[in-house]
């Protein structure tokens, strides 16, 4: 599988770099900081973490890392102005300058025409990351002067597609109390960390509308975003009769200590498997 953050290690080991990267499909601002750190660390780009490009990084002080993120609803002629009065004055602690644009589609035209006077003649220091699951409302103009990698990361609007199906067929299992349907979701939730509390959540969501749904009949009342499942509403009335009030009420319960659980850390696979082996438990 490509991983962007080889891709980078590679490119700088060989001394490939280009002066601007696209990373199309992420908003991942954690990973492009990572990438930054590599560029930027004065031990062989290795991101070592201790010497002193690393630590200033990591204490979000970098004199030579500067990140543009929207304001608002897009991203400002005014921030691409004080990235202008950045970019041209040398590095002082590394050997580059690094801006990560954010949600790069959202650079107004005029934005993106500034930024694009500054890609046509880049100061040799200077490196630029775009991050956007956007890229059709770029200019073609800014894009022509991108490498553009393609991101395995899935944005936040597919994730949470993906999701939401991923809780419908944990329900489907709890629902028939299917205990191999269910207990293989232990594996998915170490393997997919970032999604367990998203998945909780609409787990929960789902819970309460079985509940509201069986008392009050009505589809006006259940949640809308869930209504975007396939056949949701199909699904809803199955559950209604699968899932007792006690049982959703007994799940909801626990997910609300899981998710706190998680949150402080505790730990992880034990709280998991407890709610898991709940959701299949028989009723006394
Ligand atoms: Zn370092």
């Amino acid at each position: 599988m490509f991983n962007v953050l080889d891709f980078f290690s590679d490119a700088l080991e060989k001394g490939h770099m280009s002066h601007s990267y696209l990373i199309s499909g992420s908003e991942d601002l954690v990973m492009a900081k990572t990438i930054a750190s590599k560029i930027l660390c004065r031990q062989e780009h290795t991101g070592c973490g201790s010497c002193s490009s690393c630590l200033k990084l990591a204490s979000n002080n970098h004199p030579d890392l500067m990140v543009i993120e929207p304001d608002g609803a897009s991203i400002k002629n005014a921030q691409v102005e004080e990235f202008q009065s950045f970019i041209f004055i040398r590095p002082f602690e590394s050997q580059h300058k690094v801006v990560i644009i954010k949600e790069a589609h959202l650079m107004t035209e005029r934005a993106q025409n500034r930024i694009l006077k500054v890609l046509e003649e880049p100061p040799e220091y200077a490196i630029f990351i775009f991050l956007t699951c956007h890229m059709e409302s770029m200019l073609e103009t800014v894009l022509s002067r991108c490498q553009v990698i393609s991101s395995e990361a899935k944005c936040a609007f597919e994730t949470s597609l993906e999701v939401l199906e991923k809780t419908v067929e944990l329900v489907n299992g709890i629902a028939t109390r299917d205990p191999g349907r269910v207990l293989e979701f232990g594996s998915y939730f170490k393997q997919e960390k970032a999604q367990v509390t998203t998945l909780l959540s609409s787990l929960m969501s789902i819970l309460r509308d079985v509940m509201i749904f069986r008392e009050t009949n009505n589809y006006q009342l259940i949640s809308r975003e869930n209504l975007t499942i396939l056949n949701y509403k199909d699904h809803l009335y199955k559950w209604t009769s699968q899932i007792s009030r006690k049982k959703a009420i007994a799940l909801i319960t626990l997910i609300e200590e899981v998710d706190q659980r998680l949150k402080s850390n505790m730990n992880f696979d034990l709280t998991v498997d407890k709610l898991l082996f709940k959701c299949i438990e028989r009723e006394a």
